[in-house]
């Protein structure tokens, strides 16, 4: 499919390949391996392998191509390359492109796993790793120098959905030619425009919005052909984090509604933010789309839209928060994000429990933050719901 078509049109159809059947809905091609009609076939394509033609699922097939070709049409990025999940994307991403002695900068809010694989994975490698408040574009230029190899951030971080300028950024690392690798789940395909504001390198954990149902793991990676197809592709193929083609078909279905999903998403998260905003129960609301974030008009210009996710701080603390989380009627307790079901999270006590309450306190994750995925649920009922449990707080 050409890039002439809107997004939408791209998500339905983008990447199709269809058997000698003519299905219309994408076939699973549930198999690791494939047949060659001749011994000098497989010579060949052991040699050169060609767009349409697979070796062993481990380094491609054709369901996982759908879905490759799918989110990178809607990108804007040249390639694609499915992972088992999101952490092994950014590991690959990641550990494919540094070696012993090199330097990278990262943002220094980052979710609790991107931080392993930085700081318990590479530093122990030998690489020199330099954390910085993503914020701050003073704190990135201070850091980035000429050694630089590449640079890392989450474009909204978790879960106190602070922005990085990815322009700014971007702009910097590339004046010392580093590569500018970017986890974007909380941007979302469908509002990203990472590639086009100068990122390289553009990383998803499907297990969020791309399936958006809560069914199963997957990750990918995004960018240039040179990059996907190169030393990216040979650590990828030998180290084994291949996606299974049945959780790469469930992604692929994902993509063709994960537009009017995340829009519905995203608008009903504005309405409950406007209900929060200054709440009495309330010490913070964070929400990229409201007018009160600090980094507002960042957001306008970035992404446009806020995004599925808010965080709330109670003032009365954890005691206040794990009040309201079991008031909560509409809405699950979990840790997922971008979820059809509305998931609600109290990051100190779970995803961020590994975390001193220094290292907590640093990165504003207090006792009373509550992190809320909002889900496909009739927004009225949300608001009505969270509000009533606000009050039982
Ligand atoms: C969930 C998440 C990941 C990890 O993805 P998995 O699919 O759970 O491995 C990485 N980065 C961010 C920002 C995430 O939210």
């Amino acid at each position: 499919m050409t890039q002439d078509y809107k997004p939408r049109t791209k998500l339905v159809h983008g990447g199709t390949r269809r058997s000698q059947y003519n299905e219309v809905s994408e076939a699973i091609f549930m198999t690791q391996g494939f047949v060659y009609d001749t011994a000098e076939q497989a010579e060949a394509r052991f040699e050169e392998t060609g767009p349409d033609e697979f070796i062993y699922a481990r380094y491609g097939n054709p369901t996982v191509a759908m879905f490759e070709d799918r989110i990178a049409q809607l990108e804007g990025a040249e390639a694609a390359f499915a992972t088992a999940s999101g952490m092994a994307a950014v590991n690959n991403a990641l550990l494919s492109q540094v070696k012993a002695g090199d330097h990278v900068v990262a943002s220094r809010a980052l979710f609790g796993s991107c931080l392993f694989i930085l700081e318990k994975v590479l530093v122990p490698f030998g690489v020199e790793l330099t954390q910085v408040d993503g914020t701050d574009l003073e704190a990135w230029k201070a850091a980035i120098r000429e050694e630089t190899k590449l640079v890392f951030f989450e474009t909204t971080s978790n879960p106190t959905l602070e922005v990085v300028d990815i322009k700014a950024v971007s702009e910097m690392a590339h004046a010392v030619g580093a590569l500018v690798v970017c986890d974007n789940v909380f941007a979302t395909p469908v509002y990203s425009r990472a590639i086009e504001l100068g990122a390289d390198v553009v990383v998803y954990s499907a297990t969020k919005h791309i399936d958006g149902q809560g069914r199963a793991l997957g990750g990918v990676v995004l960018g240039s052909e040179d990059f996907i197809n190169g030393p990216f592709f040979n650590y990828s193929k030998h180290t084994g984090a291949a996606i299974s083609p049945f959780n790469a078909w469930l992604m692929l279905k994902g993509l063709e509604t994960i537009d009017l999903r995340v829009r519905a998403q995203t608008e009903s998260s504005e309405k409950i933010a406007e209900a929060f905003h200054q709440h009495p129960k309330l010490s913070r609301m964070i929400y990229p789309g409201h007018r009160s974030h600090p980094q507002y008009d960042l957001v306008q210009r970035q992404t446009g839209k806020g995004g599925t996710v808010i965080a709330i701080d109670l003032a009365g603390g954890q005691e206040a928060a794990f009040r309201f989380l079991n008031a909560v009627n509409v809405g699950v307790i979990s840790n997922n994000l971008g979820d059809a079901k509305s998931i609600l999270t109290h990051p100190a006590t779970t995803t961020h429990s590994s975390l001193t309450e220094e290292a907590r306190q640093k990165l504003g994750i207090t006792r009373g933050l509550v992190r809320i995925s909002v889900g496909l649920e009739d927004a009225e009922d949300l608001v009505t719901d969270w509000l009533a449990a606000l009050e039982l707080a």
